[in-house]
């Protein structure tokens, strides 16, 4: 912990006073200096990209937000010049940069933000349930990136974002959500937060699990978010044949499939996605907040700690005994 200049800003960057700052596990990998992180930020940083705050300056041509405003941060800063910029694809911008990756981040009482990643909240939301709608916009952009409704859905990984998960397609009326983790901690939340069934892996085989849930046939719907290999190799035998698997959970190296069985001969699609649309899914959250979501999804903040406390919430992290964590900087230890 240092103390740090507060940042300045230029004419189109808005300066917001943190009110609350969620820890995502890309912060826990940058805090454990894994060789991701040794490869990729370069220090000193402030790091943290998840946030909710109330914006106190801004650069002179601003114009998206104003001071007093309640505003989180989309945190893929885009180009807007490369190819897929042009066409809207924004989420898939070949020059992304990562707000407390690539730039000073927001685990700090101020941050400048450019003015093009700003969203304005609600104000009758808790700080805490606003910080948590970027990682929720990876859930919501998973999920609702194909049919939900009337569908059998299984969430490989119940860490917050596959909670979430099952969350919104809770919402969206699918007919059964089964959870699955090895953490029974987490799926124990992801039943408090909706999920139908809960599958523990290390205690019975989750295909035949999943199949005696679904007529025999397996899901429908597969979201992975766990990104480990065994789970994504049952999460593709889980599902029935031409199902939809979107893949989000990230290994840590390649994995191995079997593709002529699992994948080809049963006509799955597979389905990488990464971030959230700008701005399609920060709308889809703002709506399904208005919805309700919201209020639902209270139970997975687990932990408020002071922003003193990083050392201490890192520790919660890394135990797996927890949801979303959130930092508040107002809170006194
Ligand atoms: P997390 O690490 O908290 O959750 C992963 C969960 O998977 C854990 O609860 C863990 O117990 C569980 N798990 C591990 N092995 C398992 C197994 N064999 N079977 C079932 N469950 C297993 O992560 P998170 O913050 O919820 O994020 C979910 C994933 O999404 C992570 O891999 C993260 O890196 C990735 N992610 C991707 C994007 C993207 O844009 N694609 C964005 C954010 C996060
Ligand atoms: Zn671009």
């Amino acid at each position: 912990m240092q103390e740090v200049p507060i940042p300045t800003i230029g004419p189109r960057d808005v300066l917001v006073k943190v009110r609350a700052a969620s820890i995502c596990g890309t912060d826990y990998h940058i805090y454990t200096w894994d060789p991701w992180s040794a490869g990729r930020v370069k220090p000193p940083l402030t790091i943290g990209h998840e946030l909710a705050g109330e914006v106190v300056a801004t650069g002179r041509e601003v114009t998206a937000c104003k001071v007093g405003d309640y505003v989180s941060a989309e945190t893929h800063v885009v180009c807007n010049r490369c190819p897929r910029c042009h066409v809207g694809e924004y989420h898939l911008c070949e020059n992304t940069q990562i707000l407390g990756v690539d730039t000073d981040g927001v685990f700090a009482e101020y941050v400048a933000i450019p003015e093009q990643n700003i969203w304005v909240n609600d104000k009758d939301i808790p700080f805490e349930l606003q910080s948590i709608q970027e990682p929720l916009g990876n859930a919501v952009h998973t999920a609702l990136s194909g049919e939900l409704t009337a569908r059998s859905v299984l969430v490989t990984g119940c860490g917050p974002i596959g909670i979430m998960s099952v969350a919104v397609a809770k919402m969206a009326g699918a007919e059964i959500v089964m959870a699955m983790d090895i953490n029974e901690y987490r799926l124990q939340l992801a039943g408090q937060l909706g999920a139908d069934v809960l599958i523990n892996p290390t205690k019975q085989d989750p295909v035949e699990a999943v199949r005696s849930y679904t007529r025999g046939y397996g899901a429908d719907v597969v979201l992975e978010m766990s990104g480990n290999p065994s789970a994504i190799r049952q999460g593709l035998r889980a599902a029935r044949n031409g199902a939809r698997i979107s893949l989000l959970g990230l290994p840590g190296r390649p994995v191995e499939l079997d593709l002529a069985a699992d994948v080809i001969m049963r006509g799955l699609v597979l389905q990488g996605i990464t971030g959230r649309r700008m701005w399609q899914t920060w709308y889809q959250v703002r709506s399904l907040y208005r919805a309700g979501l919201a209020e639902r999804l209270r139970p997975l903040i687990t932990h408020r700690l002071p922003l003193e406390q990083l050392d201490t919430a890192m520790e919660l992290m890394g135990s797996g005994q927890s949801g979303k964590i959130v930092l508040l900087p107002d809170l006194k230890a």
